[in-house]
């Protein structure tokens, strides 16, 4: 990681990817970005999507004119922002006319600033009313959510300042890998591991974080749930319950004590594969200090039984007393820029801001006074964001759908069928900054603002409120999405107030979250700037903010964290003699989510160009492959055709495939949209797959 004090006289703000929200300063001519140090989470490190996010601002395929498609099959043509909003506002008008207000939904993404997050809840349901509105969150870190309302009452990333981590005495990573995702997150784990702490990585690949691990638990994809029951076991075996914290902070540990009964070394280790003596490693290591963590980050959590699987380790940490102590507990990596914030302020199917329930009255009524509404025009629950994708177009589904900031072509889980979906619509309107693969098949095509060229807040993976500044002027012809909304709004002749303007936006957020959850109403732009960034909740201007929201209370009714017993059963999806090997997938160092962004960007190519399949070189041996050669990956729903990347650091039975490509290496062609029940989370990480030898004709 390249450290450098910031020379660029330009303006302080934070990187365009992932939930790090690294700082950086961006000025000079030409426009570069070079790293802040003053930003705990970076502290003068950036990855290489970082160093090069000045290249996305002159993109050479950068929109900068609407663009409309006069009919069915006709080309995308150049038209006025006249004639765009115009359409939309017809087709809008006329879609809801014949089919009512749920015929248009919303999707939208986990990178939007709060404030636009915050608008698009708020434009979906009182300037079209319509329930169908969700997010690309859904498919991020919804389990982990799911899972800490219920345990906790309250779903914040980590449970304090990531400086916190240096300090740990151990740390277990479940199902993350930020050595790539988030390099500059690796610092604070070799600091911990410097003063003497120990990290243990949850993998079925020995990742480039898990290469740097003191101990490495293997399991077979899917069965992490089963692991983490079996290390609770482990430490009830062994005394490492922290009894005090049981009795006076939790409710409900006999009934997962005897649930975990289930759960003994050797049948976790025919289950999993990690062996008996790495499981009590394990417990050793967590419970041998006074400060720990347990962090869980997608590779756990996109499961049909994700919920279950991060309650699984939930009640491991509250079973050791970790939450209790400060620099302790259980944590979340967010993934995505604003995955946190993202989720806070009302784009998600079944919430409005302030992290409220939308079926919840007294909720419904503060926000819509804020909103100058009668609460009785706010919508109920819609669907989620695969369930809303999958129901497009057909007789009781949206329509028409407006998107923005996402890109479910390539990142939706069974996406071909997701694109039969939104080929089915009467109308598909995308914001977008560049031709993605979701925009190509738009009637409508709305150029918008990137990151260093508008201003707004954004919530990084600690729970910390910053600022994006604008930096440089957007290019003639592009609009923000906050425009687009409040211009929308007025031609749909919605009731209240509608700012394009970020400062008043959040302004009028803060209202709106006041008393909730997440309560922003004591943040201002002023205090982020004077503070380097607020921790919500944060109730009141003089209030501090919350860095350890969990260290005296849990937010439960009673105040105590719950423990939830919770049973493994199982991939929604097993092995068979006709897919008889595992797929997971993930990222790559190079690339960030659909690769929508960095795969217009030379350097992040050149490193790497094209997707892969990863598998064992005695996998490939038994198939017949090569190293490099093309092998057809098929499961139930699709096949792409990819490299073979021969590899030791991968279980025998087991294929990865990073899911940032489109075309024929489209990995989410073969994922399963099995859905967790509570999170409605898709099982991305695990499918059964057949491997076999390609050649091209
Ligand atoms: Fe940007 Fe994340 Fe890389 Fe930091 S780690 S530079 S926030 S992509």
């Amino acid at each position: 990681l390249p450290r450098a004090p910031a020379t660029v006289a330009g303006t302080p703000t934070h990187c365009p990817y992932c939930a790090l929200q690294c700082g950086m300063t961006v000025g000079g001519s030409p426009v570069r970005v070079e790293p802040r140090t003053d930003v705990p989470a970076n502290r003068g490190g950036l990855c290489q999507k970082g160093w090069t996010a000045a290249e996305l601002l002159t993109v050479p395929d950068r929109l900068t004119t609407p663009l409309m498609r006069a009919h069915l099959g006709a080309p995308l043509e150049p038209c006025t922002w006249e004639e765009a909003l115009e359409r939309i506002t017809a087709e809008i008008t006329r879609l809801q006319e014949r089919h009512g207000p749920d015929a248009v939904g919303v999707f939208g993404g986990g990178g939007l600033t709060n404030e636009k997050a915050y608008q698009l809840g708020k434009f979906a349901r009182i300037a079209l009313r319509t329930s169908q509105i969700d997010y690309n969150g859904r498919f991020c870190m919804s389990s982990a959510a799911a899972a800490l309302n219920r345990a906790f009452g309250l779903d914040r990333g980590l449970p304090g300042p990531i400086t916190d981590l240096a300090r740990a005495d151990a740390i277990l990573l479940a199902g993350g890998n930020p050595a790539e995702t988030m390099p500059p997150f690796m610092r604070h784990l070799t600091q911990m591991r410097e003063r003497g702490g120990a990290l243990i990585v949850v993998d079925p690949r020995r990742t480039a974080t898990a290469r740097q691990a003191d101990l490495h638990l293997q399991p077979s994809p899917g069965t992490d749930l089963a692991l983490a029951n079996g290390l609770l076991h482990v430490a009830i075996e062994e005394g490492f319950l922290d009894e005090a914290f049981i009795a006076e902070r939790t409710s409900g540990f006999e009934a997962v004590r005897v649930s975990v009964n289930a759960y003994w070394p050797e049948r976790v280790e025919r289950i999993t594969g990690v062996p008996v003596p790495h499981q009590r490693e394990a417990v050793r290591l967590l419970g041998r200090g006074a400060r720990a963590l347990i962090l869980t980050a997608r590779g756990a959590e996109q499961h049909a039984h994700g919920t279950d699987t991060v309650t699984a380790f939930i009640n491991l940490a509250l079973a050791l007393g970790l939450p209790g102590r400060e620099g302790g507990g259980y944590g979340c990596l967010t993934g995505q820029g604003n995955g946190q914030g993202g989720r806070e302020h009302g784009q998600k199917a079944d919430q409005l801001p302030g992290y409220r329930r939308i079926d919840d009255p007294a909720a419904r009524a503060h926000v819509a006074a804020v909103w100058g509404v009668d609460p009785g025009i706010i919508p109920g629950p819609g669907r989620s964001a695969f369930e809303l994708l999958e129901a497009l177009g057909t007789e009781h589904g949206p329509k028409a759908l407006l998107l923005f900031g996402s890109n479910p072509v390539v990142s939706a889980p069974r996406s071909r069928r997701i694109e039969e979906r939104l080929n089915s619509l009467e109308f598909l309107a995308v914001s977008d900054f560049v031709l993605s693969e979701t925009a190509r098949r738009a009637d409508v095509v709305l150029p918008t603002t990137q990151w260093a060229e508008e201003s707004g807040t954004l919530t990084n993976l600690e729970g910390r409120v910053l600022r994006r500044r604008r930096a440089v002027d957007p290019p003639p012809g592009v609009r923000s999405d906050l425009q687009i909304l409040a211009e929308l709004a007025g031609r749909l002749g919605a009731p209240g107030t509608w700012s394009a303007d970020p400062a008043e936006v959040f302004d009028e957020l803060r209202a709106a979250s006041a008393g909730g959850p997440a309560d922003y109403s004591g943040i201002t732009y002023e205090r982020i700037d004077a503070e380097g960034g607020v921790f919500w909740p944060c109730p009141s201007p003089d209030h501090p903010g919350t860095p350890r929201p969990f260290l005296e209370r849990f937010h439960t009714p009673d105040g105590r964290a719950r423990f939830v017993p919770v049973d493994y059963g199982g991939v929604a999806e097993r092995i068979d003699a006709d897919y008889p090997v595992y797929l997971t997938t993930g990222r790559v160092l190079a690339h960030y989510q659909s690769g929508a962004q960095t795969r217009r960007i030379a350097p992040l190519v050149e490193r790497a160009p094209e997707p892969f399949a990863e598998m064992h070189p005695d996998l490939a041996a038994r198939l017949g492959v090569r190293e490099g050669a093309l092998v057809r990956v098929s499961s139930r729903r699709g096949s792409v055709v990819v490299r073979a990347c021969l590899v030791e650091t991968i279980r025998h039975d087991t294929v990865f495939i990073p899911f940032h490509w489109a075309g024929e290496g489209r990995a989410n062609l073969l994922t399963n949209p099995a859905l967790d029940p509570l999170s409605r989370m898709p099982e991305f990480k695990v499918c059964a797959v057949r491997v076999e030898p390609y050649e091209r004709n």
